[in-house]
């Protein structure tokens, strides 16, 4: 098979080492009996679901979140035994798939469970749906919202245990990333008043992403999903301090592919947006927009030697050119995130020049870029 994307000095580095110490350090920070759940969606913020979960299992995380029903049976397929979540809606139609892989699901509606209880009697299913109960407290996406209509939910479910298996319930908070808490605290207070129609809680209870668990203590349960903290990046992104020193996973690195001296009057790329006022030199790196690495970076840099490099005219689908303090060679490695000497470049400085967050720049990176592991 053609992996594309091999045969060119561009790549992603996770350092699995990383991953093991946030996990570690959050589980040191808990209570023994809450579990850690390792999110996982999105292939892992970017950075590959199967080694970065067998990274958090090795360090003690007991079971996974994702956001879709394939990354649920990629990791099945890949021979995870652990509790897999996944966060969103999955279609009823595929009610006997998930229960024969033992997938949990989020279920936010009695009517997905009458609609799934009709496609596993038709199909004459033999194993239970692993249930996790969606409350929407306030984040306005998926989930019950009045304790009427969860009470119906949980009577119907307790009447029903041949098709499913009520074992979690869950919310997912708004603001816990921010300074100000009082929509939180709206939250919690909805949670409370929600969580009161259901009796005998189930076996799982969950709240809290990775900044409600780090910065955040009320109404805990007995699982933490730890996202975007587990690869090292602050869910704040710089608003509020974690309380261990998160150690970032990933790095983006790039060798120059051409390297020439422009003469002065010279244009660069699309547009020649780019003129130079005095001769100089300019490396070309095999990297664009089409690998995740936005056109808007534009005027940003990369390190080169140790030094910043600036990016010089428009960023390509596939290539870019930096600004160089002199002549290097063709080869040379080029560090467009991550630590170079005694410099760095973070998932953070990238997203805060394209004016997004670090969430939107690690899951963006193409799947054209080779994932290289370190342990
Ligand atoms: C993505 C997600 C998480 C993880 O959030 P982080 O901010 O990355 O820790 C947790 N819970 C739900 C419901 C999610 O969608």
């Amino acid at each position: 098979m053609v992996v594309i994307g091999e045969h060119r000095h561009t790549q992603v580095t996770v350092d699995l080492q990383a991953i093991k110490h946030n996990v570690e350090m959050e589980m040191a920070r808990k209570d023994p009996l809450t579990e850690l759940w390792a999110v996982v969606k999105a292939n892992g913020y970017g950075h590959g679901i199967l080694q970065v979960a067998q990274a958090a299992k090795q360090a003690g995380a007991t079971g996974f979140c994702v956001a879709i029903l394939d990354e649920a049976l990629a990791l099945r397929a890949a021979g995870f035994t652990e509790p897999i979540l996944v966060l969103g809606i999955t279609e009823p139609e595929y009610a006997p798939l998930i229960a024969e892989q033992r997938i949990s699901v989020a279920v936010g509606s009695l009517d997905w469970l009458q609609t799934a209880e009709k496609i596993l009697t038709a199909n004459a299913t033999p194993d239970p749906i692993h249930v996790h109960l969606a409350l929407d407290t306030g984040m306005g996406r998926i989930g019950f919202q009045t304790p009427a209509d969860l009470a119906r939910t949980v009577t119907w479910l307790r009447a029903h245990t041949a098709q499913f298996d009520f074992e979690g319930i869950f919310t997912h908070f708004a603001t816990a990333d921010q300074s100000d808490d009082t929509y939180f605290t709206h939250q919690v207070n909805q949670w409370k008043r929600l969580i009161a129609a259901v009796g005998e809680l189930p076996r799982y209870v969950h709240v809290s992403n990775s900044a409600t668990s780090l910065w955040h203590q009320a109404c805990n349960g007995n699982v933490v999903r730890f996202g975007v903290a587990l690869y090292g990046l602050n869910p704040s992104g710089t608003a509020l301090a974690a309380p261990y020193e998160l150690a970032p996973a990933l790095s983006l690195t790039a060798q120059l592919s051409f390297v020439k001296r422009l003469a002065k009057g010279q244009s660069v790329s699309y547009g020649a947006t780019y003129t130079a006022d005095r001769a100089e030199w300019v490396g070309t790196v095999p990297i664009g927009y089409a690998d995740g690495y936005e056109r808007r970076l534009q005027g940003f840099h990369v390190l080169v030697n140790g030094q910043y490099c600036e990016v010089i005219g428009r960023v390509c689908m596939d290539q870019l050119m930096v600004r160089l303090p002199a002549q290097v060679a063709v080869g040379t490695q080029v560090t467009l995130i991550g630590r170079d000497g005694d410099h760095e470049i973070t998932l953070q400085d990238v997203a805060d020049y394209c004016g997004t967050i670090h969430y939107e720049i690690a899951c963006g990176l193409a799947p054209r870029v080779p994932r290289i592991y370190q342990d």
